[in-house]
C-alpha cells in the first residue's frame, strides 16, 4: 500500500463497511449528498471549475469528484479505501462522466510523484479522520500549482460542535453512525489556518455549514462553530525568490 504512515486503518474500515451505500442519498451519506451542491457552488464561485485540473483527496465514493467533473473539470479522486474507490469508479462508468479518474494513493505519496500539478485541490470531511492532518495540508500545498486554490472542510472542536456533530448527529438524530467522529481529531479553524500558513498557503476565506434538524436542510453561513469550509491559495510567485 502507501509508504507513508499517515492513515488510521480503523477509520478506513468504517468507510469501507458502508462503501456500498455511498450513492444512496438516504443512507449514512445523506449529509454529504445534501451539502454537496452547497460546497460545489462555493468552490465554483471562487474559481470556475470548467477546464481546470482538480485533485479530490479522500474522495470516498466520489460524490464531490463526480459533481466537479460534471462542471467540466478534469478530476482525479484519491482515497486509501479500495472498496470506496471501486464504488466511485463504477458510478463514474455508469454515469458516463468524462475526465474523471480515481487512484488508490495517499496525498503525501502523490505530492512526491506529481508536485505542482493541479489548479485546484479539494480535501473535504477528511482531515478529521487522519492522524496527522498537517501532513495532508503540506501535501496539498505541494500538489497545487503556484497561484492555485485549495479547499478544505472539516469539523470545529468546541462544546457546541461536540453537542451538534457528535451527540446530535450520531446519538439523537442518527444522521451518522455512532463513532463516525472522534472529538479529539476535530480541528479548530485557527489550527487549520496555522497548518496552512506553515505550508505556505494564504487564507482566502471561510464559510460555515449549518443544519436545521426540523426542516432537514443545510445552508452556508458565517457561523463556523461546527462544520466549516476554508479556501486557501498558493502564492503565484515564490516570495523568497521575489
Ligand atoms: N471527501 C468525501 C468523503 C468524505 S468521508 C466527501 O466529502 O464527499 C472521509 C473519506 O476520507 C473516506 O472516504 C475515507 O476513506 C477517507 N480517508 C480517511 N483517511 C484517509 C487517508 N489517510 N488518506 C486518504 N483518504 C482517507
Amino acid at each position: 500500500m502507501n509508504s507513508t504512515p499517515n492513515v488510521d486503518p480503523a477509520e478506513l474500515a468504517k468507510f469501507s463497511e458502508l462503501a456500498h451505500r455511498w450513492w444512496d442519498p438516504e443512507s449514512e451519506f445523506r449529509p454529504l449528498h445534501q451539502i454537496n451542491p452547497l460546497r460545489l457552488e462555493w468552490i465554483n464561485a471562487q474559481i470556475p471549475l470548467a477546464g481546470k485540473t482538480v485533485l479530490d483527496i479522500g474522495c470516498g465514493g466520489g460524490i464531490l469528484s463526480e459533481a466537479m467533473a460534471r462542471k467540466g473539470a478534469d478530476v482525479l479522486g484519491i482515497d486509501l479505501a479500495s472498496k470506496s474507490l471501486k464504488v466511485a469508479q463504477l458510478h463514474a462508468l455508469e454515469a458516463a462522466v468524462a475526465k474523471l479518474r480515481y487512484r488508490e494513493v495517499s496525498a503525501e505519496d502523490l505530492a512526491i510523484e506529481s508536485p505542482g500539478t493541479f489548479d485546484v485541490v479539494t480535501c473535504m470531511e477528511m482531515l478529521e479522520h487522519v492522524p496527522a492532518p498537517s501532513s495532508v495540508v503540506n501535501a496539498c500545498a505541494a500538489l497545487v500549482k503556484p497561484g492555485g486554490w485549495v479547499f478544505f472542510s472539516t469539523l470545529n472542536r468546541n462544546a457546541k460542535s461536540f453537542l451538534f456533530a457528535v451527540v446530535g448527529a450520531e446519538y439523537i438524530l442518527n444522521l451518522l453512525p455512532r463513532g463516525t467522529h472522534d472529538f479529539q481529531r476535530m480541528i479548530r479553524p485557527s489550527e487549520l489556518a496555522a497548518f496552512c500558513r506553515s505550508a505556505g498557503l494564504d487564507l482566502h476565506g471561510t464559510r460555515g455549514m449549518e443544519y436545521n434538524p426540523l426542516t432537514r436542510r443545510y445552508w452556508l453561513s458565517d457561523d463556523i462553530s461546527v462544520n466549516y469550509l476554508m479556501a486557501v491559495r498558493r502564492p503565484a510567485i515564490n516570495r523568497s525568490a521575489a
